[in-house]
């Protein structure tokens, strides 16, 4: 490279560019390009190609850590034999993504340890893959955002922060119940999703539990209307993964359920 000024002169402009795989493989790419006789359009398009990929792949892992996933699992890791009450069909229809095209919601319910979660992650990533920008949060910690800052008076900026993705994922209702104001809070961000952006959301609690959720029926109400006015529910009915793993190490007995 040392005497070669226009080699030289291309590494520099690489690394301006930030073409960095490009960089990193330039003398071999050239070796191979000319062992294997590559046209100058079959060059450009594979030294592209490789660039491309790798500024997805990157982008992809980027958004990952910033939607904030508990754990990251795919759907390609869920064994659907597990949980046959689950529309397997009907996943794999989600997991194309045009609900959020169409912002649609999602709602898993079921008890704990049925892959509610796992499968909010799931959608989430694919998600990701499809280039919109997902947020996972519980309920729980949602609902003390949007107090705390409403008591800042920064509620209007925090209610933009959560209306920015086009998935938001809520997991958890009904696991702690809600205040009164949380409640008016969380229809107020719901109310603003409307039609506008999706949200997945689980719950271990059926909907005709969430008026003791919130401590208000009416509130309940609104959230629901608005919620499933444009949505695919699912209503997982099967066993809890986690015991059954539990069982297999032999942690638990089976009568132990
Ligand atoms: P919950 O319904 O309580 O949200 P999770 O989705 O967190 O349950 O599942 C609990 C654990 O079990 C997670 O580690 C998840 O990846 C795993 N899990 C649950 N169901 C399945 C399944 N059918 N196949 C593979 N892993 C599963
Ligand atoms: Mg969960």
């Amino acid at each position: 490279m040392d005497n070669n000024p226009q080699l030289a002169h291309i590494y520099e402009n690489l690394q301006k560019l930030k073409l960095n795989k490009t960089f990193q493989h330039l003398e071999i790419l050239l070796q191979d390009a000319s062992k294997s006789e590559l046209s100058y359009t079959d060059f450009l398009e594979k030294l592209l190609n490789e660039e491309v990929s790798v500024k997805y792949e990157k982008q992809i892992l980027m958004n990952t850590s910033i939607a904030k996933f508990p754990y990251v699992k795919t759907l390609e890791a869920f064994d659907f034999s597990f949980q046959p009450s689950l529309e397997v069909k009907k996943l794999r229809e989600l997991a194309t993504c045009t609900f959020v095209e169409r912002a649609e919601n999602v709602v898993f319910l079921g008890p704990p340890g049925t892959g509610k979660t796992h499968l909010s992650v799931a959608l989430g990533l694919k998600a990701i893959q499809r280039g919109y920008r997902t947020l996972f949060t519980s309920a729980a910690a949602l609902i003390v955002a949007l107090n705390k800052a409403y008591a800042e008076n920064r509620l209007e900026e925090k209610l933009k922060t959560y209306c920015v993705p086009k998935v938001l994922i809520i997991d958890e209702i009904g696991y702690v119940p809600v205040d009164p104001h949380g409640a008016h809070l969380l229809f107020q961000l719901i109310s603003r999703r409307y039609e506008r952006g999706s949200i997945i959301l689980t719950s271990n609690r059926g909907f005709g539990q969430w008026g003791d959720i919130f401590g208000d029926p009416i509130i309940a109400t609104a959230i629901l209307d608005r919620l499933l006015h444009h949505s695919i529910v699912f209503n997982i009915k099967g066993e809890s993964y986690r015991l059954k793993e539990k069982q297999r190490a032999g942690l638990l007995k089976k009568s132990d359920d």
